[in-house]
């Protein structure tokens, strides 16, 4: 069987068991196509069923999360988590909560997170988690008591070596701070290594907050400099407003380029001297509020309503930073046609499948998201390491470990394609980078 029959295959398998989960379907095959060449070059991963056993969750957990609000009425959410592949460390991957989450979001987001956490090299396995919970209108103590029976679960599932979760959307500090403080009073454990993105009074790390959005500027930074372009001067449109999208903001607009434009759900801004950082953390992580409200502070910005308008912007590098299909086909053409040269994602699949085709076929450096924004994982893996020592680094240290990591997941991604014939395509230098370490140590471990 040549390497194509086997992966065709396996696709067609992986469609009928989980017909209805399109989000997983589009990643499996996303990967699965790119690691053709890789089967081509090593039969070996055929014929221990390597591709068959890595699309299948080694185990996946749904449960019923009750809470009470501040009327005193009963709610109920559900929560999730995917334990996906352990072949190379204990599970590994946020914590999401919002509307949408379902069982394909959390699990197309497990199985990324599995050849992303290989690429930073660091030994952390993929998992993934979440709940269609909705932090936003919800008093702090509501979101407190959800956290409480959401953890009240969980942590019979998680550990310090068994899985460790962290953030994602709607998942920050302060929903972290309160599964901690449950997972402790009920474990009895100050286990601090057992979830990240911790709060710096115990057990966080530096660098944590910015380490999503700066790596994806370092490796945006690193890619380019490999095509002999530089960030300097160029103007960038970065849609979301959160963690990652503030960030990314901060660290491209300190090495010389000018953010344009941010969003929420609700609508995007436009500020033609560049975004204004101070004003959007005051509304968005002090007053967790609307971007449009940046008009107050800044008249001479624009607000439009509609978050997929951003993409009509001119810029030289777009971020997409908010969430998974953002960019579609029409919003990549309408890219390519003012002359954007540069995108890298900062979300978790933020360009449809058609869209990825028209970068790659109209030239634009594509930086896929499971090495460009993989510097939060990494950072989260480092926040493990300082836990288990005892020890904090200062941020420079580990602002230094997430830089060079970064530019080494572009290194190896960009090596990997060359390797296979792909030169320049990081995507399929990504993907094969990420899943021959995991294909390895499966090798190695026998079929478990
Ligand atoms: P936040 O919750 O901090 O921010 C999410 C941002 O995206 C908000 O501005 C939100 O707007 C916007 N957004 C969410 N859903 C939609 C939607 N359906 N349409 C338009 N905008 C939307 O999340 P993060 O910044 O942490 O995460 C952003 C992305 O980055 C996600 O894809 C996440 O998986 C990915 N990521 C995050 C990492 C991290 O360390 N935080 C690590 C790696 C990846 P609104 O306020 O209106 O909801």
């Amino acid at each position: 069987m040549t390497g194509k029959e086997y992966v065709l295959n396996v696709l067609e398998q992986v469609e009928k068991r989980n017909e209805n989960e399109k989000e997983f379907l589009d990643a499996v095959k996303e990967v699965a196509t790119s690691l053709i060449p890789v089967f081509e070059k090593h039969p070996e991963y055929m014929e221990e069923g390597l591709l068959e056993r890595i699309v299948e969750p080694e185990r996946q957990i749904m449960f019923r999360v009750p809470w009470v609000d501040d009327k005193g009425r009963v709610q109920v959410n559900r929560g999730y988590r995917i334990q996906f592949n352990s072949a190379i460390g204990p599970y590994k991957g946020g914590l999401r909560f919002h509307p949408t989450v379902n069982a394909s979001i959390v699990k197309f987001l497990g199985f990324e997170q599995i050849f992303k956490n290989s690429l930073t090299g660091l030994p952390i396995g993929g998992g993934k988690g979440g709940s269609d919970f909705d932090p936003k209108g919800k008093s702090d103590r509501e979101v407190m008591r959800f956290c409480q029976s959401f953890m009240a679960e969980l942590c019979k599932h998680i550990g310090l070596d068994t899985d460790v979760p962290a953030g994602d959307i709607g998942v920050g500090a302060r929903e972290i701070g309160y599964m901690y403080g449950y997972y402790k009073k009920i474990r009895n454990a100050n286990d601090q290594g057992v979830l990240t993105g911790k709060g710096l009074a115990y057990g966080g790390s530096l660098t944590r907050t910015e380490a999503t959005g700066y790596g994806l500027v370092y490796f945006t930074e690193e890619m380019m400099r490999a095509n002999n372009l530089s960030l300097d001067g160029k103007r960038v449109v970065i849609s979301g407003s959160g963690n990652v999208a503030i960030y990314a903001t901060q660290k491209a607009t300190q090495l010389g380029a000018k953010v344009v434009a941010l969003s929420d759900s609700n609508g995007y801004i436009y500020d033609e001297n560049g975004i204004n950082l101070e004003v959007v953390k005051e509304i968005k992580e002090v007053k967790r509020g609307r971007i449009k409200e940046y008009l107050d502070y800044v008249p001479s910005a624009k607000y439009f309503e509609g978050c997929r308008g951003i993409w009509t912007i001119k810029c030289d590098i777009a971020l997409p930073c908010a969430t998974q299909g953002e960019i579609d086909e029409n919003s990549a053409k309408i890219l390519v046609e003012n002359g954007t040269k540069v995108v890298a994602e900062g979300a978790n699949m933020p360009s449809t499948l058609e869209a990825i085709e028209v970068f790659q076929s109209n030239g634009v450096l594509f930086g896929p998201a499971k090495a460009a924004n993989a510097g939060g994982v990494a950072c989260s893996a480092l926040e493990m390491s300082q836990n288990s020592m005892r020890m904090s680094w200062s941020f420079e240290e580990v602002d230094n470990k997430l830089k060079n990591i970064m530019v080494n997941i572009y290194k190896n991604s960009a090596a990997a394609a060359k390797e296979y014939g792909q030169e320049g395509n990081i995507l399929m230098g990504a993907n094969i980078a990420g899943f021959k370490k995991v294909a390895d140590a499966m090798m190695a471990q026998g079929i478990v």
